[in-house]
This record gives structure tokens, C-alpha cells and sequence, in this order.
């Protein structure tokens, strides 16, 4: 990170973060180390995004990231209020009306879709439905998955593709004693899920998931992957290390599954599916064509669909796993196709068209790509370009109306959730969970959480302290 001088004013600079997962909170960490005062704003009562609501239960080191954010949060130049929603309990020109810099860290909630017949059929679900659904998120607690199939299928190749088959395959008792969901965790035990196939539309060397994760999957106990295609061991010393790791696993996996294995993960490659197929509105199976990668003109690889046959694969769940999409904010510039707020380095706007005082980072600056560690060489850069524009937002402090935010959230009623909230609902999660055997057992909706501290005497009740 360079280092920018503080300028002629050495007021600190005042900040609202919109969105506490690891892009929020990285980007935080730097602010505060630059001097700045920041006031984190998060949907939902809990802090921690992705962190808390996409790893999987299984993986509990990649958690543990946690404590460093823990930290982050205790530092006294932070105010932390949940349950603020952007767009809903709080505008743009409010936050640029208090503060003199605002950086989105939003994040990329919604699904993708595959835009083939049968797609709605109950049984079709997005891997964000049922990754939230066993992680506790309150937008997907309520969702229902039907387990009683013998086979699921996952469309797309990518680590939350791993991330759910795992879930699915793993055996429950091992996820027991995590933070997994409890009817989640019951769902499983009952599941009748025996084998998983997840399909690629273009070959292996192109599989986006990393082998470390395919490995961990063919280490389980009981579980065993196959691969439906042809491949060989890598030879072109050119190759990214990714893809050469992939190829080198894959092409020592077993073509014919076994006879012992309780479980399976099929990988099928060059499929396409075309649509899915139902009856009384519940999937059924899955029709999938054939892809072809012939090479254009210019070298690069193109899929056509070879004129074999199609094959139906029969299954009662089909998930999508295609990536992740962001929603636009209001009063914000949308890049639809590339799902993402337009910036450069950060700094939203086109080209030449800059929304003054306005920051992105994390995956509504980059698009649904990068693993949690990515976010942190992202935020140091849009924090720079920030710390860069520290005088032209000093310059237009007269325009501002600092506190204005906070008075605007209590005359709307919001009830706003500090960390000392959060911290006691953290509390209560560990200690139900302590209770059954778990790491937590989190509350599973917004309205059980706001319950949970409004039980709390007033004498419990932190405000928020002036920064
Ligand atoms: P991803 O890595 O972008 O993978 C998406 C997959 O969907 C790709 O295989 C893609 O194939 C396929 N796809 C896209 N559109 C499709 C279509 N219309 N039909 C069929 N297939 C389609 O996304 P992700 O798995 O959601 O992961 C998001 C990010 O989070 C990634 O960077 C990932 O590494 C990270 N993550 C990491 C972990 C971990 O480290 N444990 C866990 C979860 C997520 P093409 O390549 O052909 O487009």
C-alpha cells in the first residue's frame, strides 16, 4: 500500500462502510489504520457475510478469520450498526449527506440462472438457497430442500459446486458438532442422497473448483469420485497451476464406480444440460446434450453441441451452482452483464463519469471471483485510491451533516444493532449450541434475533457511542 500523506487537515475522515463480510472488513482495517473513523452498516444483526453465512460447517479453520474481524470490530474508532438496510432504512444522498467517503461492500447474494426449460420445477434450487439453508442465513432458513432422492445433481464446476456435494455426501455425524443448522443438520440425517453428479460444460482443464477441495471430497470416508471422461495426466509444461493440479488429480480418479463406497460424486464434463424434466411440477430428471470444444479462428475454444443423442438422468434435486450475482444499488451505476457497480481501481463510475465520494470493493467491485484472502489485495487498493481523494471530500465537508445518518435511523423506528448487541447474541448462539454438542447454533431469523435483545433489560442495552 503507498503511503499518502495526511494533507493539510488532519481531521479524520469519516467513513460509512455499507456491508460487514471480509471485503467490508478488510477494507475497514485499513481505514482505521489510515486514520479513519468508520461506521459499518450490515443487513442482517450479525457481522461477517460469507464468512458466517457461505463457508461451509465443515470447514471451520477458514472460520477462524473470524477473531481477526472480531478485533477489527473492537477498535474505538468503529461503530457497527445491524439490521440497516441500504436502499430501505437509509439512502445515498443520506450517507453523502453525513459522511465524507462511501464505500460499498455488498457482496453478490443472488443466484444466476441457467435460462433452460423446466427451471422452475420444485426440486430445482440455487446453490445460494441451500448453502444460506444450512448455514442459518435468515433469507434461506425458511427454504425447503426435498433429500428423499437417491441422486442429486449439480450443474456448474466451481468450489461452492464442492462446497454442497460435500455437505450432501459427508457423513452428518461429522458435521454435528459444527454450527451447522439444526434442522439442516436433521434434514441430512434423514437425506436419502447417495449419489452426486455434478456437470461441466466444458472439459476438465477448465473445471473452476480447486483440487485441494476435489481431494478433500475423495478422502471422506465411505465416499468415492468417479470421472465420466477421458483424461489424461497433464503434459504441457505451460499450464496454470490450477488447471495442472486438477488434470493430475483427475486423471488418477477411477472411470467405473466401485462396489463398496456408501456415497458418490460422479464428474461428468462436456455436459449440457437442456432442460429439466418434471411431473406434477417436481424434477424429475435432467436432459443433458453433449458439448464439442472445436477451436475459432483466433485460437480460442468455442462449445458446440454434438448431434448424439441426448441422455435423461433421472433425480429429484437439481442444483444450480453457475455463480453468484450482484443486485444493483440504488442510485448507483449497474453493470448487468458483468453483475458488478462500475469503478475504477474502486472509485465508481464509467469512464470519465465519477459518482464522486463513492467506493466499491469486494465482489460488487470485481464480480462473484476470489477466494476470502482476495478481498484483502482488493481493499488495500480502493482504501489507497481513497486515502488518495482524502482533501476533495475534506474540501466538501460544508455540505455536511454529520450524525444526520444515526437521528434519520431512530426517527424511522430502525432498530439498529451495535456490537455490543451482536456480541450478546454470539453469546446466546454459543451457548444453545454448547448446549446440543455444537460450536453454535445460530438464530436462524432476523425477527429471532431482534426478540433475543429486546429480552434484554435496559440496563443490558449498549447505544451506540458518539465516534
Ligand atoms: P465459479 O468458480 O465461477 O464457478 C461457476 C461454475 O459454473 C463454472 O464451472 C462455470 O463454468 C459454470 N457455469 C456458469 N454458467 C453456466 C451455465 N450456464 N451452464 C453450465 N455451467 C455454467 O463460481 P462459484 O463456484 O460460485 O464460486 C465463487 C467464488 O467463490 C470462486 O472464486 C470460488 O473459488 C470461491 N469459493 C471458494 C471456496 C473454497 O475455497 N472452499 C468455496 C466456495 C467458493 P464455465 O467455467 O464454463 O463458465
Amino acid at each position: 500500500m503507498s503511503v499518502v500523506s495526511s494533507g493539510p487537515s488532519s481531521e479524520a475522515l469519516r467513513v460509512a462502510v455499507v456491508g460487514a463480510g471480509p471485503a467490508g472488513f478488510y477494507a475497514t482495517d485499513f481505514l482505521l489504520h489510515r486514520g479513519a473513523h468508520v461506521d459499518l452498516f450490515e443487513r442482517l444483526p450479525a457481522p461477517f457475510g460469507l464468512l458466517r453465512y457461505g463457508v461451509a460447517p465443515d470447514h471451520q479453520k477458514i472460520k477462524r478469520l473470524g477473531v481477526a474481524f472480531e478485533k477489527i470490530a473492537h477498535a474505538p474508532e468503529l461503530r457497527f450498526f445491524g439490521n440497516v438496510e441500504f436502499g430501505r432504512d437509509i439512502s445515498l444522498p443520506e450517507l453523502l449527506g453525513d459522511y465524507d467517503q462511501v464505500l460499498f461492500a455488498v457482496g453478490a447474494a443472488a443466484d444466476r440462472r441457467l435460462g433452460i426449460p423446466g427451471e422452475d420445477l420444485a426440486g430445482s434450487v440455487a446453490a445460494t438457497s441451500l448453502v444460506g439453508w444450512y448455514n442459518a442465513h435468515p433469507d434461506h432458513s425458511q427454504d425447503q430442500f426435498d433429500l428423499s432422492t437417491e441422486r442429486a445433481v449439480i450443474v456448474g464446476v466451481g468450489n461452492v459446486a464442492l462446497d454442497v456435494a460435500r455437505i450432501l455426501l459427508r457423513d452428518p455425524s461429522e458435521l454435528a458438532t459444527s454450527d451447522i443448522a439444526d434442522y439442516a443438520l436433521a434434514a441430512l440425517q434423514r437425506s436419502s442422497v447417495r449419489e452426486v453428479v455434478l456437470l461441466g460444460r466444458r472439459g476438465p482443464e477448465h473445471a473452476a473448483f480447486d483440487a485441494a477441495e476435489l481431494i478433500e471430497i475423495a478422502e471422506l470416508p465411505g465416499v468415492e469420485v468417479v470421472l465420466e471422461n477421458e483424461v489424461s495426466p497433464p503434459s504441457d509444461p505451460h499450464l496454470q497451476l490450477h488447471t495442472r493440479k486438477n488434470l493430475e488429480f483427475m486423471a488418477a480418479l477411477p472411470r467405473q464406480a466401485g462396489h463398496r463406497a456408501e456415497r458418490r460424486l460422479r464428474l461428468r464434463f462436456l455436459a449440457a444440460p437442456k432442460a429439466l424434466l418434471g411431473s406434477e411440477g417436481r424434477v424429475q430428471a435432467v436432459e443433458i446434450g453433449r458439448n464439442v470444444a472445436v477451436l475459432k479462428h483466433d485460437g480460442s475454444e468455442a462449445l458446440v453441441e454434438s448431434d448424439e443423442p441426448t441422455s435423461i438422468l433421472p433425480t429429484g434435486l437439481v442444483v444450480r451452482s453457475v455463480g453468484y450475482r450482484s443486485r444493483p444499488l440504488p442510485g448507483l451505476p449497474f453493470d448487468e452483464r458483468a453483475s458488478l457497480v462500475p469503478s475504477h481501481g474502486g472509485r465508481v463510475g464509467l469512464a470519465g463519469e465519477r459518482l464522486e465520494r463513492c467506493y466499491v470493493v469486494g465482489w460488487i467491485k470485481r464480480g462473484p471471483v476470489g477466494l476470502l484472502g482476495t478481498n484483502k489485495v482488493d481493499a488495500h487498493e480502493t482504501v489507497d485510491h481513497m486515502l488518495e481523494d482524502r482533501e476533495e471530500a475534506l474540501a466538501s465537508r460544508d455540505q455536511r451533516r454529520p450524525g444526520s445518518v444515526v437521528q434519520l435511523l431512530a426517527e424511522r423506528g430502525v432498530r439498529s444493532v451495535s456490537y455490543a448487541d451482536w456480541e450478546r447474541l454470539d453469546a446466546l448462539e454459543r451457548s444453545r449450541g454448547a448446549a446440543c454438542g455444537k460450536l453454535r447454533e445460530k438464530l436462524p431469523t432476523i425477527s429471532a434475533a431482534l426478540e433475543e435483545l429486546a429480552r434484554c433489560s435496559p440496563k443490558d442495552s449498549v447505544p451506540h457511542s458518539p465516534v
